[in-house]
């Protein structure tokens, strides 16, 4: 069912302590941790607790949560003192998305070219 736990599920396992990450914010519905692969000095991933495939899926089932998790990259952003910084979802396997649990990147702390490869 959309927003259950899944056993095979990687950021499932980082939202119930099964897998450890570094956490840097936690509310009710989300969870911000540092990407164990970092592609900028700053590099967090903001996540609903609840599963679901992708940001659109996310959106669709639950958009006070979605709300919730961009709200979140702001405070993400603050914590980490950053003034400019993007924010990314990537979506399907050919945009690299490899984590089926919407997550949302918030990238900074150097300068980021755009457009983005
Ligand atoms: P995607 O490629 O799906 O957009 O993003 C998945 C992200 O999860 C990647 O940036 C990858 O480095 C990160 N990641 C994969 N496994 C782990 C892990 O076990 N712990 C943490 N903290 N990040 C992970
Ligand atoms: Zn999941």
């Amino acid at each position: 069912m959309a927003g259950e736990p899944q056993d095979d599920c990687l950021f499932c396992k980082i939202v119930s302590g099964t897998i450890p990450a570094t956490i840097v914010r936690e509310t009710e519905t989300t969870v911000a941790f540092r990407d164990i692969n970092p592609q900028a000095p700053t590099h967090i991933l903001v996540i609903p607790k609840a599963h679901h495939r992708d940001a659109a899926a996310l959106a669709a089932a639950a958009p006070e949560v979605a709300a919730d998790v961009l709200r979140e990259t702001q405070a993400v952003a603050d914590e980490e003192k950053l003034e400019s910084y993007r924010v990314v979802f990537n979506t399907g396997s050919g945009a690299g998305q490899t984590v089926w649990h919407a997550h949302a990147h918030v990238l900074g702390g150097r300068g980021l070219e755009w457009p983005p490869g």
